[in-house]
């Protein structure tokens, strides 16, 4: 469903020709003073997040939420229990190993934890991007790459790191895919995102997977906490600030979780559980209600591996950005010649321009604008006069505003269903929400947006207690603090 928002544009039409002879209209854009076509004006119209839209979003997102916690597959957001009940508390000690697989990049993280005084002692980690093969590979392939780089940094441990004698090491495993969790230390895998293909995983424990691996690679390690990134983030927060509540992805995917009430998950099967509170796994990348779309969001939902699932994800996320903007510039280049009459082969292939790529061009200030027509060469291959890198700017802002603003909707939403449930727990006092992944650390303007939309739905009484920020490696130092609470040697 689109909601219908007032244009931004205002202008009149007049009838100009290509250079291939054909009449089309064009309009200006009064703010910019760039000569523009329908095309512009309606994605523009219909990627408007005035404030009636983003309080739709929050609503449908806080009713989505209750509708996931009352029975199982009762909405689009799965509600996932992630079976941690206890937040780290400081007094977390030892040598503790994070691995991180997320939909870009794997990473390995080891910290040496000195309790409340010392606090985090030393700690240090690698990234890998992951090969492309492996998200089409086997489930083998990829376990097996993951736990050989594993093997490769345990063999580099010295220095301040030290294990106990007798003691296997402890490791807290962060998968960023939607995993139906059984315990604290296993989970089923529901399906692959992010464009990952992987044969032999889904329906399978994915900590059982990475346990056969070690063991191929001879590496004795016990995975003590399987973690979901948003779940991460959220206890690396919470580690330093008694008041992170929330947890947001927003990297290649996007997710968030919360602290819920016990007694607020109708669909728990167990309500004498010995605590109060959890953390539920929203899996919100698979939300849809009330979100603006336009033809190019269907057309690349309609051409991905998951058609019809993930739209939030689709919508805001970092994966899907740069897409997004290259088949809206494609349609413009062949409806309006917006580059001249030639249209090189690689502007026809999905994903070659990427988010980083409009991040860069969007922090171009310049007159002429010359690195948005070199970002444009080299990525899409065209050559550009100032009037088409305009409209090209035009088009990321309008597709990193709507994701911005549905992002920050998204997080009311959150924060509204838990006030609804405990009036004054979250409004009434300081209330952190921990940012963590790719976008939201590199992209500026896609924070601007996103705390812009927070602040038009919270009010600015309200808003000015709760605390987005980003939290520096908060899932890495998360799932080795969560290894830690749930160690077989206690702590
Ligand atoms: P993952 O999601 O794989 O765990 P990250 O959180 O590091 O990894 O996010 C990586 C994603 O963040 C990239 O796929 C890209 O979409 C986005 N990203 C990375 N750098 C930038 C940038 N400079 N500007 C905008 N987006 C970026
Ligand atoms: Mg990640």
């Amino acid at each position: 469903m689109s909601i219908a928002a007032t244009s931004t544009i205002v202008g009149s039409f007049s009838p100009t020709r290509s250079p291939t002879g054909r009449l089309r209209p064009r309009m200006a854009l009064r703010s910019s003073g760039i000569s523009v076509t329908p095309i512009l004006a309606d994605l523009q119209k219909n990627c408007a997040t005035p404030l009636p839209v983003l309080r739709h979003v929050a609503d449908a997102m806080a009713a989505d939420m209750r509708a996931g916690l009352a029975v199982e597959g009762g909405s689009d957001l799965k509600m996932i229990l992630s079976y941690v009940n206890s937040l780290p508390t400081g007094n977390e000690k030892g040598l503790f190993y994070a691995l991180d697989l997320g939909g870009t990049n794997f990473r390995v993280l080891r910290v040496q934890l000195g309790g409340k005084e010392e606090r985090v002692i030393d700690t240090e980690f690698e990234q890998v991007s992951i090969p492309e093969e492996l998200m089409f590979g086997t489930s083998e392939e990829l376990f097996d790459f993951i736990a050989s780089r594993l093997a490769r940094f345990v063999e580099k441990e010295g220095g301040r790191f030290c294990l106990p004698h007798g003691r296997k090491r402890e490791i807290g495993f962060t998968f960023s895919f939607p995993v139906k969790q059984t315990s604290i230390d296993s989970g089923i895998l529901i399906k692959w995102t992010k464009g990952f293909a992987v044969s032999g995983t889904a329906g399978k424990d994915v900590v059982a997977c990475l346990n056969e691996a070690m063991e191929r690679q001879e590496l004795n390690m016990r995975v003590s906490a399987l973690v979901n990134d948003t779940v991460g983030t959220l206890a690396g927060a919470r580690y330093w600030d008694d008041d992170a509540m929330v947890a947001v992805i927003l990297g290649t995917g996007t997710n968030a979780c919360y602290v819920e009430r016990m007694d607020a998950i109708p669909k728990l099967p167990d309500q004498t559980l010995n605590s109060r509170r959890t953390i539920i796994n929203t899996e919100w990348g698979a939300f849809s209600n009330g979100l603006p779309l336009t033809e190019f969001d269907r057309d690349m939902d309609a051409a991905s591996i998951n058609p019809g699932e993930q739209i939030f994800e689709k919508t805001i996320s970092g994966m899907y950005l740069g897409e997004i903007v290259r088949r809206i510039l494609y349609k413009m280049a062949k409806a309006d010649d917006l580059f001249g009459d030639a249209i090189p082969e690689k502007f026809s292939k999905p994903f070659i321009l990427r988010t980083p790529d409009l991040c860069a061009m969007q922090q171009d200030s310049s007159d002429d604008l010359e690195a948005v027509g070199l970002i444009l060469n080299n990525t899409i291959g065209v050559a550009s006069n100032l009037n088409a890198r305009k409209v090209v700017l035009e088009v990321c802002d309008t597709i990193v505003k709507r994701g911005g603003r549905l992002a920050g909707a998204g997080i009311v939403g959150i924060l509204q269903k838990m006030e609804e449930d405990s009036k004054g727990v979250v409004f009434g006092k300081r209330t952190v929400v921990a940012m963590d992944g790719g976008l939201y650390e590199h992209y500026p303007q896609y924070r601007s947006y996103l705390q812009d939309a927070v602040t038009e739905l919270l009010g600015s009484e309200i808003s000015k207690n709760v605390i987005i920020e980003h939290s520096k490696d908060g899932s890495g130092i998360g799932a080795a603090l969560l290894a830690a609470s749930n160690s077989k040697y206690g702590h």
